[in-house]
């Protein structure tokens, strides 16, 4: 698995899918190459519906979005910001729901009060039936002195739903049961899965806009060039648009990920560390770091609440 894990998931899709039309491949791999499919497919420029679902493998259907360059877009300063919330009536009780599991935990409420109180920022949360069980971030604004000033996060109406790959997603994946001895609710799952997504607002907040900008340009030369030279990351070329944007695309793309999934720790530690199941998340956490994620582990133990956690004892 870790030397799958360090390939870039561009050759797993190449190496494995066949594999996925006309075999049926073992859990672990369905998932594994699900998420190659998926990288691949939004680097490729595919939406990955169509490349999913001919593919059949219908299991995974998470961040659909996950990996799309991030856009500058320039738009006037806001002076009457917050939190606005695009909710379809139909799924108002729900996202209701998901909402005060969030706001349940200090964290929770501190992470949402940073952007409702900011009237310099918009923050859009919308809830589509289109996005499943699935979520992402876009629409990122900025304005003309280069303030980050808004973002639009989707939620899919079955947030509630579905647990995504412990490769890239080791905190929600933790959420999955593998034994009968305790259930979560799809509450807390769907609450994990909003603070991931308020983690990607995070890091747009803290990046800068030239950079990312550079990166939007550099990725689909990367992958163009990519696609066409036998898919060699040695490359001088590609050697040097990486040195420039500060990785490969699969690399920018897994750092984000990882960083949103320390948000969705670290609002998964304030909720359940009094529930029974708390230290059966957590090492699971841990394994899917250990296994899949070792470089970032830094990451996570630099917050005590897993480097200091009881469940290590
Ligand atoms: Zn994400």
């Amino acid at each position: 698995m870790n030397l799958l894990r360090l390939a870039s998931p561009f050759l797993l899709v190449f190496i494995a899918f066949p594999v996925l039309v006309i075999g049926t491949p073992s859990a672990d791999k369905t998932l594994m190459t699900s998420a190659g499919v998926d990288v691949w497919a939004e680097f490729a420029g595919y939406r990955r519906d169509s490349v999913l679902e001919s593919a059949n493998i219908g299991e995974y259907d998470f961040y659909a979005d996950h990996g799309k360059g991030i856009a500058t877009n320039i738009v006037a300063t806001p002076t009457d910001g917050g939190i606005k919330e695009e909710v379809p009536a139909k799924f108002r009780d729900r996202y209701e729901r998901w909402k005060s599991e969030l706001l349940s935990t200090e964290y929770g409420r501190a992470q949402w009060e940073k952007y409702a109180t900011n009237k310099n920022f918009v923050l859009t949360i919308a809830v589509t039936g289109d996005r499943k069980k699935g979520a992402g971030t876009d629409k990122f604004l900025w304005d003309e002195s280069g303030r980050f000033v808004g973002a639009t996060i989707t939620l899919g109406a079955d947030l509630d739903e579905g647990y995504p790959n412990p490769i890239y997603y080791p905190v929600l994946n933790s959420l999955s049961s593998d034994s009968n001895t305790y259930s979560i609710s799809g509450r807390i799952l769907a609450a994990t899965k909003i603070s991931h997504e308020i983690g990607h607002v995070n890091q747009a907040a803290t990046a800068n806009m030239q950079f990312l900008q550079l990166q939007n340009k550099l990725m689909p030369e990367y992958i163009s060039i990519f696609l066409k030279n036998g898919l060699n990351t040695k490359d001088k070329k590609l050697v040097e648009l990486a040195d420039q944007m500060g990785g490969t695309p699969v690399e920018i793309w897994e750092s984000r990920e990882y960083w949103s999934e320390v948000n969705a720790m670290l609002y998964l530690d304030a909720r359940i560390n009094k529930e029974d199941f708390y230290c059966h998340v957590f090492n699971k956490i841990r394994r899917n770091l250990e296994t899949y994620a070792r470089d970032y582990e830094p990451r996570f133990g630099q917050h005590p609440e897993f480097s200091a956690s009881p469940c290590w004892k």
